[in-house]
Formats: structure tokens, sequence, C-alpha cells
């Protein structure tokens, strides 16, 4: 029998998930005396320890830095100034600080997942419950939408009344299958590229994000932490990691990754080994009548570019003002300009991406033309200072403020 469905609560804001885009609109919410509610399926001490992102633009740090959402990480997290792209058995150091004035920060997700809950929750005082399930939207096009779930401690199905529903549970929530498929159309590309991302319990080998082309495939090289360290290596979509021995990842990760005066690969424990199938795909528009997605529920971006966290928080960013906006003055015109606004950075994320995947992944594609075509891309970012600045532009995103 299914138990009793308790009298319902109402909320102005119902965010559904709590990942960075989730956390950061509810803070911004919070912030402005606007009440919300964020639903969240799985518990809070998973949420606080799930790896993924790491790098975070200086554009997007200063976004968190005026809503008072960046203490931690400005104590704790990198600067990165250079890369290096390694190919044809040589190393090439790309300086993009000096050529910007901007900074890559290296900071790992769970770390500002950990700091935005208790920002949310401990400090702004933010409703906030896990571990819901069977998450449903109602009446999104009516003036009274509403969000129900399974309560995991009594069974319960509550349902909160709202003024707005925020979509930001990620690529495989429920809010985007309930955007209107007569209005939203999605756009997908399949890179036909899988990625062996790892994680290693072991201190950075290289001081800098190292990039490897070879023609045995493309492998990466980022730090975390001080004594973790993230690897790729591209692969097959679909293979299965356990085919991927500690033994065959490291001589993989040394053969592609070789240069000449590089410093050796430092080997440890690998904490993380799983396969990501390389994909895009963007929601067009991001917003039908209530319901409002941001981040990885509106448009994935693979982690080729590392640029999906950057635009989840963007969207929060303005999905946030837009909210407050509307709630406490009357004023729709943010919420209204929220999609397009959001659609124009995505769409560049997306090209900058697609255009990154063909450096990354040409050399090793067995067609000589790709593979020359590559080398002729790769060359020119160190023979042209006008390539050079283009590139470092886009690999920052310096043009947004937020
Ligand atoms: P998520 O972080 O996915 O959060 C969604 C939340 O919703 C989750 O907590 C989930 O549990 C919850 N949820 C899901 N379904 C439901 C439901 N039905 N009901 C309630 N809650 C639900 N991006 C970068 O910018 N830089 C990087 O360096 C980078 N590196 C990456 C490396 C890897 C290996 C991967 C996989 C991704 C990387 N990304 C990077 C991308 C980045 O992790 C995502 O873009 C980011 O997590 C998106 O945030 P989000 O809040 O939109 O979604």
């Amino acid at each position: 029998m299914t138990p009793a469905s308790p009298a319902s609560e109402r909320f102005p804001v119902v965010v559904v998930g709590a990942g960075p885009a989730g956390l950061v609109l509810g803070s911004v919410l919070r912030d402005a005396g606007v009440g919300c509610l964020v639903l969240e399926s799985e518990t809070r001490e998973f949420i606080e320890r799930r790896p993924r992102a790491g790098v975070i633009e200086e554009w997007v740090v200063r976004g968190l830095e005026r809503r008072g959402l960046a203490r931690g990480l400005l104590e704790r997290a990198q600067r990165h100034g250079e890369c290096e792209f390694r190919f044809g058995g040589e190393r090439f150091r790309f300086r993009y600080g000096e050529l910007t004035g901007l900074h890559h920060w290296v900071y790992p997700q769970q770390f500002l997942v950990t700091d935005l809950v208790r920002e949310y929750a401990d400090v702004r005082g933010g409703a906030i419950r896990f571990g819901v399930r069977d998450v449903r939207l109602d009446g999104m096009d009516s003036e009274r939408p509403s969000v129900s779930y399974t309560d995991p401690g009594t069974g319960e199905r509550p349902t909160v009344e709202c003024a707005f529903v925020a979509g930001c549970d990620g690529a495989r929530g429920v809010t985007r299958a309930a955007m209107p498929a007569d209005r939203v159309r999605t756009a997908r590309l399949d890179y036909g590229i899988g990625w062996l991302a790892l994680l290693a319990e072991a201190p950075q080998s290289a001081d800098c994000v190292v990039f490897g082309m070879h023609p045995r495939g493309f492998a990466g090289h980022m730090q975390r932490s001080t004594d973790v360290t993230r690897y790729y290596l591209q692969c097959p979509p679909g293979d299965d990691p356990e085919a991927w021995s500690h033994r065959r990842v490291w001589a993989e990760l040394r053969e592609r990754l070789a240069a000449g005066g590089a410093p050796p690969l430092n080997e440890g424990r690998l904490i993380e080994k799983r396969v990501l199938d390389m994909h895009n795909y963007v929601v067009e528009p991001m917003a039908a009548g209530r319901l409002f997605l941001a981040g990885d529920a509106a448009h994935l971006t693979a982690p080729i570019a590392a640029k999906g966290m950057n635009l989840a928080l963007h969207d929060a960013f303005l999905l946030g003002e837009g909210l407050v906006a509307r709630l406490t003055k009357g004023d729709g015109d943010g919420l209204s300009a929220y999609s397009a606004t959001c659609l124009r950075r995505v769409w560049d994320y997306q090209e900058f991406s697609q255009w990154l995947s063909e450096v990354y992944h040409g050399t090793a594609s067995g067609d000589p033309y790709r593979a020359g075509t590559t080398l002729a891309r790769l060359r020119r970012l160190f023979d042209s200072p006008v390539a050079a600045a283009a590139f470092a532009e886009q690999y920052l995103g310096a043009r947004t403020v937020a």
C-alpha cells in the first residue's frame, strides 16, 4: 500500500539536484532572501566525495567570489598559467597566463561541492533533502507548478508547490525529460571516442596540465591535489575499464606522454578507473513554462576542454539573478533572456571542444590527412602569436564576465 501523501509545502523555487549548479543557485537565492528547497537523490556524504572536474576558469572564480562562495577555493586551489603539448617526441610550453593575464584554478569538484553544501545549508540556512527518490514535475505550464518525490525515510510522497523549478540534476536526471518535446530540441554530437578516466594516488608528474598527442591515442595529465593526479587515455568507446590493468595503464601513459627531457611519471595506485564515451548535447531552449534547466541537465560537453562545470556555474549565476529579480521586484527580463544568454556561451564552448577534440585525436585517427591537419593546428599555436592569443582566449573563456 502506498503511504498517504502528507500536506503539501510551498517554496518559491524548487531546485532539483545538488551539484555545483543547484548549490550555487540555492545560495544566490538564499542570499537575496528567496526561499527554495533543494532535492538531491544521493546522500550528502556521497556528493561530497564524488570526484569529477578540477579546472575552473578565472571568470568563474571571480563570479563565485562576488557571491561569497569562493573562500575555500581561494585558500586552497592552485593557479595555473601554463600547459604543455607533447607531440612528435617533443615538449611545447603554452603560456596562456602571460598572454591573457588570467589563470585556470585547480580545485577538485568534490571540494567545491563540500564548500557549497556547507554555505547553502549550514551558513545560509537553505532547505535541502538528500536521498529523495522518484522526483516528478507537474504543471510546468501552469501558474501552480509542483514537484513530488518519495521521502527515503518514511516512504511518503510529499508534494511541494512552487512558482519556479530549476532542473539542475545533471546528465542523468529527470528534469530534461519534463521539457515539452514539441517546443524543445536536443542537438547531439557523438565523437565515437572513449576516454579512460583515471585518478592516481600519486603526486603530479609535471608542473602543469600536459596533453599528449600520440599515434596510439591521446593521453592527458592533470593535477587535482598534492597527492592525487588525474590521467586520461583515449580508448575505444564502451571499452571495459577492467581490461586496463595497473601495468597496462602506466605503460601506455609512459609511451603516450614520452618526450625529450620530460620528467618520469610518478606511479601510484589507481583509485578511479572508468570509461567515458565522449559526446555532447545541447537542449534548446533551456526553459519552458516554469521549468528552467541549468548545467549538465541542459548541455553536456565531454571533458575534452574542461568546460562543463564552468558552464554549469555560468547558468547558475544567471538563473539566480533572473529568479531573484522576478521574485523580489517582479522584473522578468532576466528570466526571459536566460536561455538565449546561456546558449550563446554554451555554443561557443561546444565549438571550442569540437575543435580541440580534433587536435587531441587526429594524430591517432589512422587517417594521414587528419594527422597532417592536426599537426598544422598544433604548430600554428607556437608559430603564430595571433593563433596563440585566440587559443588562450578560448581555453580560458577570457571574454566572459559573470
Ligand atoms: P552534476 O554535477 O551532475 O549534479 C547533478 C546533481 O543532481 C547530482 O548531485 C545528482 O546526484 C543529482 N540528481 C541526479 N538525478 C536526480 C534526480 N532525479 N533527483 C534529484 N537529484 C538528482 N568540467 C569543468 O568545467 N572542468 C573540468 O576540469 C571537468 N573535468 C571533468 C572530468 C570528468 C571525469 C567528468 C566526468 C566531468 C568533468 N567536468 C569538468 C564536467 C563537470 O563535472 C560537470 O559539467 C558538472 O558536474 C556539472 O554540474 P551540474 O551541477 O550541472 O551537474
